[in-house]
């Protein structure tokens, strides 16, 4: 839209104050009490040590005591569900991109305090294949990641790269998946990630094959490590 019109209609309609995370009245569209309670609550849940996916006990979910991911460890903001899943749904369908500011700083801030992430040295978004982003018109992880390395002082490179899905993903196993993504993710040409750390930004974990895919290539690449941050975590299935 033409920014003059945009600033017209914000004038005429102002944008209404919500929360971020429930979309309910709130002033300086800070989060309101009940999410923080939420957040706060949910915090304190069990979460896997490397995957960061909810588990009801113990220290390392079943996947993570099984196999080895290329990337070191993933935190998320909360568990995907909740008000939390309530943000990414308004975020990635009713396409509500400013939420990206507020729910960016939430990832950020979730990151600061862990010591393995001070030493990143780039954030790189998920990719999304160009035929889904010309559908959506925009890539939230994208959008997540500029508000991530804005509040981490670290330079967004969108190094990764990702080809249209030839496959539907529905009916296969974890494994062909994986093979699949891998191949659909690709590197740009002209880039030197050669013994970087990274930050891979997604907006959900779910199975972890697309993180995983993702963290693969750019190990390839030549990436020293790869520590991932998604704002929410599904707790695993079976
Ligand atoms: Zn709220
Ligand atoms: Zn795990």
């Amino acid at each position: 839209m033409n920014y003059l019109l945009e600033g017209l209609l914000n004038l005429i309609f102002p944008p209404r104050e919500e929360c971020p995370l429930c979309g309910g009245n709130s002033p300086g569209s800070a989060i309101c009490l009940d999410c923080s309670c939420w957040l706060a609550a949910v915090q304190k849940e069990q979460y896997c040590y490397t995957c960061g996916r909810p588990i009801g006990k113990g220290s390392l979910c079943n996947d993570c005591l099984e196999r080895q991911w290329p990337f070191t460890l993933c935190r998320a903001v909360g568990p995907y569900s909740g008000p939390l899943k309530e943000a990414v749904h308004r975020l990635k369908y009713q396409g509500k991109q400013q939420l990206a500011t507020p729910l960016g700083r939430l990832m950020a801030q979730q990151v600061v305090n862990e010591m393995v992430y001070r030493s990143v040295d780039m954030v790189v978004p998920i990719p999304m294949a160009p035929s889904k982003l010309r559908r959506r018109a925009f890539n939230q992880a994208h959008l997540l990641a500029v508000e991530v390395a804005k509040a981490i002082d670290r330079p967004l490179n969108e190094v990764l790269q990702k080809k249209t899905d030839t496959v539907p993903q529905a009916n296969l196993t974890r494994q062909q998946r994986e093979k699949n993504l891998q191949q659909a993710f690709f590197l740009v040409d002209n880039v030197n990630i050669h013994q970087r750390k990274i930050l891979l930004i997604d907006d959900v974990i779910t199975t972890g094959s697309t993180l995983s895919a993702a963290a693969d290539v750019l190990r390839q690449g030549g990436a020293s490590a790869v520590l991932a941050l998604t704002l929410a975590a599904t707790p695993r299935t079976k």
